[in-house]
């Protein structure tokens, strides 16, 4: 196979295309296996639930990649073989979807649908609980448990991402709340025949539970978020093109930008959602922001404060946490040395994670980190909103592996010899953690074994 350098094409080196080509090495550490927070084990979902976003934002979805030179219109052909469609056809299903108005697939089936996806992808999957992230001899250093005994070993790595939002506890958690993986895994749970439930949050996670509490609980529903009202996006033509093709994002302001991303991102319900949900008088919504908690007289009381006005105490049977974790969650998991490197890179600051996200570069990694630093689920704010969530995977990978950046594509650039994924291995880059300089079958053994690769 001839050794080609497509100079015009960095981060990513096909070779003697179309038989094969170089590209990172990639490898996803995870617990439970591809998608599993789409599935019950991953304590977000029990899988029942729908996607609320079109599952035509697929894998490579806009399939507009352009920054592969000559190569772009293979790139977007090949990266259909991972599309939604493709999926159905191969189980013949495409009909029956298409005929019954393109129904908004469970989480369980759009899990399914990355395992298949995952299947035809050259890729390591180590399966490990990550308890600690370093930077040591200039490459990442990732610690991971596994297995019942939480046997420990290290993988070395030359590029990181971090995807998902972190630990399940929100910021209420303790005692007198319900986090959100015991919900799904336990229900209410309670003696009380027709309790009454506070879902504490605005956003999709709340907005999954109380659509299911809907059909599964006959007492009252209260949803509880600082804002005035449960505010649903319009998913119209002009907010959609904005995550398809963020080019005028960074034209906005910074208030504009955050605006946006308040009104269709965080803390909304879909409009999937809201239709189903006040379809149903049981379920209504208090402003405010939780203060503080307690156990009284066998129910949680809450006091619930907004600015200007007395706060309120209303008291629930079951109160969900559906808060979420900090954005910043995986700093927890950082060394003293990886700690220090963010710390230099986002300056002498007090704005916590709204410093991380300005930092956040073309690539979607941490600018002023070495080595290279991922973070997608913090790029919304500086590079275009559908970075942290479906809204555009393709171009997700696109912007990782086709970095422009010059000085990170060489140091992100393949080995020689490295094994050679195909265009394939490309596709699925929201589910994958940790990048280059990965021994596959010596990683996934050293990871189950515990052991140093
Ligand atoms: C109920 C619900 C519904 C949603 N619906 C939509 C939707 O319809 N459309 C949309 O765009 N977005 C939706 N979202 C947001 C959605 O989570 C993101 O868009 C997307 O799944 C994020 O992908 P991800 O790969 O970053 O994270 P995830 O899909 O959450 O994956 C993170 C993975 O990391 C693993 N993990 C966690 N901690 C560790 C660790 N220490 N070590 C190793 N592995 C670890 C987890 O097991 C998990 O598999 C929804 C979120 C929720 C909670």
């Amino acid at each position: 196979m001839a050794d080609l350098d497509l100079a015009e094409a960095p981060g990513v080196i096909f070779l003697d295309h179309p038989a094969g080509c170089r590209v990172h090495r990639v490898g996803l550490v995870e617990p439970h296996g591809v998608g599993a927070n789409w599935t019950a084990v991953g304590g977000r979902t029990n899988g029942r639930p729908r996607l609320s976003t079109s599952p035509e934002k697929d894998l490579g979805f806009p399939y507009a990649s352009d920054g592969y030179g000559p190569l772009a219109t293979e790139v977007n052909a090949r990266m259909q073989q991972f599309s939604w469609t493709r999926y159905l056809v191969s189980r013949g299903e495409y009909a029956t979807w298409v005929d019954s108005g393109r129904p908004s697939p469970r989480h369980s089936t759009w899990a399914g649908y990355l395992r298949w996806a995952a299947d035809q992808m050259d890729f390591s999957l180590v399966r490990g609980l990550v308890c600690g992230l370093e930077i040591v001899g200039g490459r990442w250093e990732v610690t991971g448990e596994a297995g019942v005994a939480g046997d420990e070993a290290r993988l070395y790595l030359d590029q990181l991402m971090i995807s998902g939002p972190g630990p399940h506890d929100g910021l209420l958690s303790g005692d007198a709340t319900r986090s959100v993986e015991e919900f799904w895994r336990l229900g209410l749970d309670t003696e009380v025949a027709e309790p009454s439930v506070a879902v504490v949050g605005g956003g999709e996670t709340a907005a999954t539970i109380v659509e299911y509490l809907m059909h599964q609980h006959a007492g009252p529903t209260t949803v509880i978020s600082p804002q005035p009202v449960v505010y649903s996006r319009g998913e119209g033509y002009f907010e959609n093109a904005l995550y398809s093709s963020p080019e005028r994002w960074r034209e906005l302001s910074e208030k504009d930008r955050r605006d946006v991303i308040a009104r269709t991102d965080r803390g909304v319900f879909s409009p999937r959602a809201i239709e189903s949900i006040t379809t149903d008088a049981r379920v209504e919504h208090r402003q405010g922001t939780v203060v503080s908690l307690a156990r009284v007289d066998g129910q949680t009381e809450l006091v619930l404060s907004n600015p200007g006005r007395p706060d309120r105490v209303p008291r629930f049977d079951v109160v969900i946490d559906a808060t979420g974790a900090r954005p910043d969650w995986f700093l927890d998991l950082f060394g003293t040395v990886a700690r220090k490197a963010v710390y230099r890179a986002v300056g002498d600051t007090t704005d916590g994670v709204r410093a991380l996200e300005r930092r956040i570069g073309e690539d979607l990694a941490l600018d002023g980190i070495s080595p290279r630093l991922l973070l997608p689920t913090l790029a919304g704010y500086e590079q275009g909103p559908g970075f942290a969530n479906l809204s555009s995977l393709g171009l997700l990978s696109d912007r990782v592996l086709g970095s422009t950046h010059r000085g990170k594509a060489d140091a992100a650039a393949p080995r020689r010899g490295a094994s050679v994924p195909g265009p394939a291995g490309r596709a699925g880059r929201r589910e994958m953690a940790a990048f280059d300089g990965l021994d596959h079958a010596a990683a996934s053994a050293a990871m189950l074994r515990g052991g140093e690769v």
